[in-house]
């Protein structure tokens, strides 16, 4: 029972140094934020000890009676976070991640060969919606489902709703994934809904990036519409790193979804739950369910929004031109940058975001936009006048990578690389970056 620092002082220097990294920079990756430290204590606890597979009361091991008490209070937790009937909808709350909750989905939902649609990956989906490349399946679920992706319309970067219905009508999909990793935009449940009846496909939607403003209903709401909504936990959620996966319990063709579900989860892609963060993740779900949760959903979405404004007003191009959730694409092609050159900056400067595609992007491989999210600096208390300032910040990241790009090659440059690269940062290289910064 001794403490990291007696026991393992190399790893705990390496999380002093990401603590002082998370709390002194600003976070800026929409698919992150700072989860409280009661669900980190949870989540460091001893139930990371105990073996349970199985569900709660139908156990493959003995010692379960605490855990399965804390199953049953996340189940209930999740269904309140997001006002739901427990008479028509279940949970899961096993799965270890957004990719493992989506892949059991796809387990449960239907079979090997069986046809999908979801977002390109290019157009703001996520891998696990079906993603493949000319070259390669590069995602189990392109390797084992046949996959057709739906896109954006290139010139407003919305979901081009009538290509996807004209596109289901011929190939025919059994099940249509919604929800993304980068767009700005609400989704039309309704619509697809209707698209999902006539071919007679599934409706799944993966709220993993909106479910925390999903839960306070500052967003349209799926369980209206959606056989199955998975989502991860750690986004706009704020909790541990896991996933849920809900499902209809009252669908008339489909009794045994419930059951589906839960053997997908387990025994078909997982073994025993992390029961660890099982209880982070009720904590976390707690948090959701107090009235402060929809204030903190109002200002994520306040704040994204003040933040578009605030770059639209420098005369920056954002995908969409605005944003409805936490997110923000900004393309940087107008002004001749890539996105990984601003992010290089950023990370410089101690802001840290993540280069993304952009609507009619050349290759995949250089993108040519950033994707910025307000969730965890609304965590940090931030209001729409911090964020103002935030964005001044990164239109100076923006003009020094213009400066940097004009002046390749240059020492200036030189020096920017090596001090931006140097992993032992420490105080000289901050020094350094000061001085810099202040050269450019
Ligand atoms: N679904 C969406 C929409 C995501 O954006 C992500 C992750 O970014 C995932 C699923 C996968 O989540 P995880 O990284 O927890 O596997």
């Amino acid at each position: 029972y001794a403490p990291l620092a007696e026991i393992d002082p190399e790893v705990k220097n390496i999380i002093d140094k990401e603590t002082w990294r998370q709390l002194t920079g600003l976070e800026l990756i929409a698919s992150e934020n700072l989860t409280s430290r009661a669900a980190m204590e949870a989540n460091g606890s001893i139930l990371t000890n105990k073996y349970s597979e199985g569900l709660p009361n139908a156990r493959y091991y003995g010692g379960n009676e605490y855990v399965d008490e804390l199953e049953i209070l996340c189940r209930k937790r999740a269904l309140q976070a997001f006002n739901l009937d427990p008479a028509k909808w279940g949970v899961n709350v096993q799965p270890y991640s957004g990719s493992t909750a989506n892949f059991a989905a796809l387990t449960a939902l239907i079979q090997p060969n069986d046809r999908l649609m979801g977002l390109g990956l290019p157009d703001g989906g996520h891998l696990t919606h079906g993603y493949y490349t000319a070259k390669k399946k590069m995602t189990a679920s392109s390797i084992y489902f046949q996959s057709f992706p739906y896109s954006i319309v290139p010139d407003t970067g919305l979901i081009d709703y009538p290509k996807l219905e004209a596109t289901a009508k011929v190939f025919k999909p059994r099940l249509i994934i919604c929800g993304a990793s980068a767009y700005p935009r609400d989704w039309d449940y309704e619509h697809l809904k209707k698209i999902a009846t006539q071919e007679g496909a599934w409706l799944m939607a993966d709220i993993a990036h909106t479910s925390g403003l999903v839960a306070a209903a500052e967003l349209k709401n799926p369980f209206d519409y959606c056989d199955v909504v998975t989502t991860t936990t750690h986004k706009t959620l704020r909790g541990p790193r896991a996933g849920l996966i809900f499902f209809r319990k009252d669908l008339e063709n489909a009794k045994d979804l419930e059951k589906r579900v839960n053997e997908a989860v387990f025994p078909a892609c997982q073994g025993g739950p992390h029961n660890n963060t099982i209880a982070a993740i009720a904590t976390a779900l707690k948090q959701v369910a107090d009235p402060s949760w929809k204030a903190y959903a109002k200002q994520v979405i306040a704040n994204a929004r003040a933040l578009a404004d605030a770059l639209v007003a420098h005369g920056y191009k954002l995908q969409t031109g605005g944003t409805d959730n936490h997110l923000v694409l900004w393309d940087l092609r107008p002004i001749g940058l890539t996105g990984s050159k601003v992010e290089k900056v950023c990370d410089f400067m101690g802001i840290t975001i993540n280069k993304n595609a952009v609507s009619g992007d050349a290759s995949a491989q250089v993108p040519g936009g950033i994707r910025l999210g307000t969730s965890a600096l609304t965590s940090r208390d931030m209001r729409e006048d911090d964020i103002k300032q935030v964005a001044e910040f990164l239109h100076r990241a923006v003009q020094i990578s213009l400066v940097l790009q004009k002046e390749a090659g240059s020492k200036l440059l030189k020096d920017f690389a090596r001090v931006a690269t140097t992993p032992e940062e420490g105080k000289v290289g901050h020094q350094q970056v000061k001085a810099l910064r202040d050269e450019v």
